[in-house]
């Protein structure tokens, strides 16, 4: 089973209580993380929640305020950058601009003192990995965005630190070329067995790549958990919103018995598992539910848990899925997504249309207001 679930595995990176202040300033407050080697971990989360101030202080290029960081073991106070065992490929990814492609993805091999033969096979490598191969001669302003950030990728693997801190590496890239780079980055962590810790506020991508993902606020971490846990079962508002689509419904918790909650909102009742969560009677709650996990009919459901009556409002077709917006008796407006090959093409749910949306009990989440 995973490291993370083994008490017994050593974390390969570890912040305990870590802070870190610019002046008054507080961009990580007292926050602790164990990451697994050979983990592909992501930290996700708003412009300016801390990622990657996180990611500084591991690759050495700040220290703490207060708290410790260790790696493979070993406390990094007052280790440099360049003691490290981690390659940083930052955002902004600085290439040698008189240096062909070639040299730049040679110069920290040349600076380690690798021999000159064993420099260009490695370099090859790189060059077929990131499929620049024609382009070893070129200068960096040569080069579109998005070439240039694979140059840049090159360049942080070519060492093959044991570990890789990128700091949104496809940031440049277009959807296309980002989704199959996305694959490759994967094989290339597998295939060298290294340790990946990535910043990224894209949270497709972090699903798509990680094994685990941290979601950030404010400076601290407020869920850690694998992408489905992440996307399943949320612990919270910020996290449920950051990650996919969801839709929230509002009501008082009127009752809380064998492990449900009735919530009495605005629109009728809703019936929702309680998953560890504990609820008070009488307090407000939300009830969580993505698009997906809604079903909708033309006529109300026989036996459903949860129906509620509404009218098309919005219709989105998005080629795998039609996503209906769908707006209840109190205005509220509920999401609901359909896969296109479940539905009938020839009877289309249509705009003003009255419909039911369903869901059971455990399709979503109940949370805490
Ligand atoms: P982004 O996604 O925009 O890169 P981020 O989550 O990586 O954001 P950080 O760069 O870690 O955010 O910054 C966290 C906070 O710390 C920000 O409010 C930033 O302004 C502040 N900050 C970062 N570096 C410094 C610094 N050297 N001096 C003062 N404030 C700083």
């Amino acid at each position: 089973f995973a490291p993370w679930e083994d008490p017994g595995a050593k974390p390969y990176i570890s912040f305990q209580n870590v802070t870190k202040r610019f002046g008054t300033f507080t961009a990580v407050e007292d926050l602790s993380l164990d990451v697994y080697e050979r983990e592909f971990f992501s930290l996700l989360g708003p412009s300016g929640c801390g990622k990657t101030t996180l990611l500084r202080m591991l690759a050495g290029f700040e220290e703490p305020t207060e708290g410790e960081l260790y790696l493979d073991g070993q406390p990094l106070k007052g280790v440099p950058p360049h003691k490290r065992p981690v390659n940083m490929m930052f955002q902004s990814y600085a290439l040698f601009p008189h240096m062909s492609v070639a040299d730049n993805i040679a110069f920290g091999l040349k600076q380690d003192g690798m021999e000159k033969a064993a420099q260009d096979e490695r370099v090859e490598q790189m060059l077929k990995l990131v499929k620049l191969e024609e382009f070893a001669r070129r200068k960096p302003h040569q080069l579109s965005g998005g070439q240039r950030q694979r140059v840049a990728l090159a360049r942080a693997v070519a060492k093959r630190p044991k570990l890789l801190i990128l700091d949104e590496p496809l940031g440049a890239l277009d959807k296309k070329l980002r989704e199959e780079t996305q694959f490759e980055l994967m094989d290339l962590q597998q295939e060298l067995g290294l340790t990946f810790m990535i910043v990224t506020h894209d949270q497709e991508e972090a699903m798509t790549m990680s094994d685990r993902i941290a979601v950030m606020d404010k400076g601290v971490i407020v869920q850690t958990g694998t992408p489905a846990e992440i996307y399943e079962a949320p612990n919270s508002r910020y996290v449920a919103d950051f990650i996919g689509s969801v839709n929230i419904l509002e009501g008082r918790v009127e009752s809380t018995d064998d492990g449900h909650v009735v919530l009495d909102g605005p629109d009728g009742k809703i019936t929702g598992a309680l998953r560890g969560a504990s609820i008070d009677k009488g307090t407000t709650a939300w009830f969580a539910i993505r698009p997906e996990k809604i079903e909708i009919s033309r006529t109300k459901p026989e036996g459903a848990v949860n129906a509620l009556e509404g009218e098309v409002w919005d219709i989105a077709y998005l080629g795998d899925m039609t996503v209906l917006n769908v707006r209840l008796g109190s205005g509220a407006v509920v999401q609901a997504a359909m896969l296109n090959r479940l539905r009938l093409v020839e009877d289309p749910i249509g705009y003003d249309e009255r419909v039911w949306l369903s869901f059971g009990a455990e399709s979503g989440i109940v949370l805490d207001r």
